[in-house]
């Protein structure tokens, strides 16, 4: 092992407060312990070494054996100078490391029995590589460490001796005494430069925490004061603007607007209150937009303005004769609900609603009420809304949020008495997100509607002031709650003649108005204004006509812009003809010659009556019923009942019984809107059947309706008046109509009464008598005969009738 044998030799004994020495290592000491400073004497004397030891605690005065550690470094006292306040300072240096065997009797001061500590051999490759480690590892702990010097770090790597390397390093760094103790303790290089490796790594994991923390800490103290010194700029900025200060100029205005707001009581407190949060707000947050919506809301909202109900029935007449034409009965209701609400002076009354197809006058009736009443009109459209949130808002929480369509109406009226026109409210979506029926139900109950909710508004709402009419295309999609709150106002359509005398009296004198012509610029020919009506429009209403007017004014305008001169616009049958394009529809019958298998029958959809052809081809084949072209099930059900009623009809009308089984048949109904009133071409399909099967013509200006048993009975149905309107408009003189239907013809207009015969029919006998044309002679002697076998098929009906109770009911309309 090492060169010479450990020795043991008696020393004297220097306790440390709160350091320690390693061999190697030279630096001073303040000594003024007495038992201390007497030991320093004693070594003066002697040879000049002592033994320096470390206490476990620093602050022990007077350590007794066992406060002080065993292993300690033998110094050489080099200088020793005493201080003027009787301390001694003393330049030591570290020897090597000795453990205390025993301490030795001496009343003055500590003296021992000491063993030197021998290191043990000091070269091999694996302390290369430590020392390399240790090294490296101070490097990190120096670059994190404010507390040691890089010139430390070029010092250290200038030791090649790895325990003096392990010594020093560990002398560099902050760690306990108790720690260092273990490195001095720990007399084998490997083991120490292990130790210290640990020490090192652990104090690293520490730093970098620390520097960590130490980052967060101060880049939030960035933060903070960056925003204070923004927010400083800002002022800063606003005033060299000479604006008022960020929110305060903001509330100052609102406060203002409240002020003349003339707000009931409750109101404005609460906007009071909106308003001094607002102002606790920091300038452009999020939540300041939101209350600031909500003031302006609340300020802007009518809650007392109310216009004066002049309540003159003369003139209410005299505003609605001239601003429609025709439209007697819908004017007469109107005057009588105005009468009506008149004796009993509060609108309360049922909710009129106006139904019929579109374009027939349903909001400008609607406009003229609230004129004729002098209040102010709102139409509030509920077409596609589904959801309960659309009437009544959403909460405030929600970004964005809006009071509902109801109070948005309030608020265009700007009074709390105004006409509101709640238009299809047939449109309304049935796929419920909270019930958008519900929240209207309350909006026109009079019981609730004085303190209507609004999600967003949150105040209750008075409506009671409110006069609301509706309007609906057809009645059955109105939901039923609100249907029995309302008073239905039928609107059917209108004829051709009417037409054309709204188009002449209204409809073209606004439109040239509104291009900024005046009448005698623009003349258009009354054929060509017919021809318009019949060859360029199909609809009940009168929309289409109205836009195809303001088309021709458009081009009339042109022209006239174009070309001074020409002081006159005039549109003949040829220059319509230039300016629309070649007509649209073809006027006149729906057929041009009798047709085989094809039958005009009458449907009654959403935007009013319609013809609906109906083509039907036999094939030989194996007997397969093929239907195409917009066939409901309903439809389909019709057809089946054609086909059964001509099946057991084939003997009598002439016609193969085996039929069905040789030929493939062919229904087909070409598109077109969807019939709404059930099943109602029944006879239609069967005369197209027989037609087609028995090879007769069908009379070209004949069309019909009625839905048929399996036994030719038929049935009635809906909507006659509009169906007449739509046949007379299609150029039919006949139309054959279910027995049952016959008092529904008074609703039919005169004028189409005039130019259309009506035959009431009651079996499919009769229809055939009249839509063959081979057939009409014979119609007279079959009269007779069928009133008696009706009679006696009317028993077997009720039995086969009861078999289709399932199919939708028939003519309730
Ligand atoms: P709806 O509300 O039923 O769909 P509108 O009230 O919008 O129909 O009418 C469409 C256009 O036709 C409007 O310009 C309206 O003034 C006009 N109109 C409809 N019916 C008449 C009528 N009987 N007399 C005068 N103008 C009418």
């Amino acid at each position: 092992m090492g060169s010479s044998k450990p020795k043991s030799r008696s020393i004297p004994l220097l306790p440390l407060r709160g350091l320690l020495v390693y061999p190697s290592m030279v630096l001073h000491l303040d000594v003024g312990r007495e038992k201390s400073v007497k030991a320093l004497e004693q070594c003066m004397i002697d040879d000049h070494m002592i033994l320096l030891c470390s206490q476990s605690e620093v602050n022990i005065e007077e350590p007794t054996q066992e406060d002080i550690y065993r292993v300690g470094t033998i110094a050489k006292i080099r200088q020793m100078l005493k201080l003027p306040n009787g301390t001694i300072r003393v330049l030591v240096e570290g020897v090597m490391r000795a453990k205390i065997e025993q301490y030795l009797p001496n009343e003055h001061f500590y003296e021992v029995l000491a063993h030197e500590l021998q290191e043990g051999p000091t070269n091999d490759a694996e302390l290369d590589a430590l020392m390399r480690a240790v090294l490296s590892q101070f490097e990190h702990y120096i670059n994190l460490s404010k507390k040691v010097t890089p010139e430390t770090l070029a010092a250290v790597t200038d030791i090649d001796e790895p325990g003096r390397l392990a010594d020093v390093i560990t002398s560099h760094l902050s760690l306990k005494i108790k720690d260092k103790q273990e490195i001095l303790e720990t007399v084998k290089v490997r083991p120490r430069l292990m130790k210290l490796l640990d020490f090192l790594n652990n104090e690293r994991e520490v730093l970098e925490l620390e520097r960590k923390i130490n980052q967060r800490v101060k880049k939030q103290m960035e933060k903070t004061q960056k925003e204070y010194y923004l927010r400083e700029q800002m002022k800063a900025i606003q005033k060299e603007l000479g604006e008022k200060e960020g929110r305060a100029g903001e509330v100052e205005e609102l406060r203002a607007q409240l002020e003349e707001a003339e707000l009931p009581e409750k109101i404005y407190t609460k906007v009071v209150k909106e308003i001094d949060r607002l102002e606790k707000m920091p300038a452009a947050s999020a939540e300041g937009a939101v209350i600031r919506t909500y003031v302006e809301w609340l300020l802007t909202l009518p809650w007392s303005k109310q216009t004066e109900d002049h309540l003159d029935l003369a003139e209410a007449e005299r505003i609605m004769e001239e601003e429609h034409s025709g439209l007697d009965k819908p004017k007469e209701r109107v005057l009588e609900y105005l009468a009506v609400q008149q004796l009993v002076k509060k609108l309360k009354g049922p909710i009129l609603c106006l139904v019929g197809p579109p374009g027939v006058g349903k909001t400008s009736l609607a406009r003229s009420i609230a004129k004729s009443l002098g209040r102010e009109f709102v139409r509030i459209s509920l077409g596609g809304v589904r959801d309960e949130a659309e009437i009544r808002g959403h909460r405030r929480t929600y970004v964005g949020a809006m009071p509902g369509r109801i109070l948005q109406g309030m608020k265009n009226a700007g009074t709390i008495n105004p006409v509101i026109l709640l238009d299809e409210i047939d449109k309304m979506a049935n796929d419920f997100r909270g019930d958008p029926s519900s929240a209207l139900l309350e909006v026109l109950d009079p019981e609730q509607n004085s303190t209507f909710s609004d999600h967003y508004i949150e105040l209750p709402y008075d409506l009671s002031h409110v006069m609301f009419v509706t309007t609906a295309n057809v009645m059955h999609n109105i939901p039923r709650p609100l249907l029995d709150r309302m008073e239905l106002l039928h609107i059917p359509g209108y004829t051709e003649l009417e037409k054309y005398q709204i188009a002449e009296r209204h409809l073209l004198p606004k439109q040239i108005r509104n291009h900024g012509l005046t009448a005698d610029q623009l003349q258009i020919d009354d054929d060509a204004l017919l021809k318009l009506i019949r060859e360029y429009t199909r609809e009940s209403g009168v929309r289409n006509l109205e836009q195809q007017l303001a088309s021709i004014c458009r081009k009339a305008a042109k022209a006239i812009v174009a070309n001074p001169d020409a002081t006159l616009f005039h549109v003949d049958v040829e220059k319509l003809k230039e300016l629309l394009g070649p007509s649209k529809y073809r006027y006149g019958m729906a057929e041009a010659e009798d047709q085989i298998g094809t039958v005009t029958g009458l449907a009654w959809t959403e935007v009013g009556g319609d013809t609906l052809v109906i083509e039907v081809t036999i094939m030989p084949g194996s007997g397969k019923l093929t239907l195409t072209g917009q066939l409901g099930d309903v439809m389909k059900e019709s057809a089946q009942a054609a086909f059964s009623y001509t099946r057991s009809r084939a003997l009598q009308l002439g016609i193969d019984p085996l039929f069905h089984e040789k030929n493939d048949i062919h229904i087909h109904i070409p598109e077109g809107a969807i019939p709404k009133d059930g099943p109602s071409a029944g006879i239609t399909m069967a005369t197209a059947l027989i037609s087609a099967l028995t090879d007769r013509k069908i009379a070209r200006e004949v069309a019909m309706t009625g839905e048929i048993t399996l036994r030719g009975r038929v049935l009635p149905i809906g909507g006659l008046k509009e169906k007449s309107l739509a046949a007379h408009r299609a150029g039919i003189t006949t139309i054959l109509i279910p027995k049952d239907n016959e008092r529904d013809l008074r609703d039919v207009p005169e004028s189409v009464k005039e130019n259309v015969t009506f035959i009431p029919v009651a079996h499919m006998d009769e229809v055939l008598q009249v839509a063959f044309r081979d057939a009409l002679d014979v119609r007279a002697s079959r009269l007779g005969a069928s009133e008696e076998s009706l009679e006696a098929e009317e028993s077997v009906l009720a039995t086969v009738n009861a078999e289709r109770d399932d199919l939708p009911p028939l003519g309730t309309h």
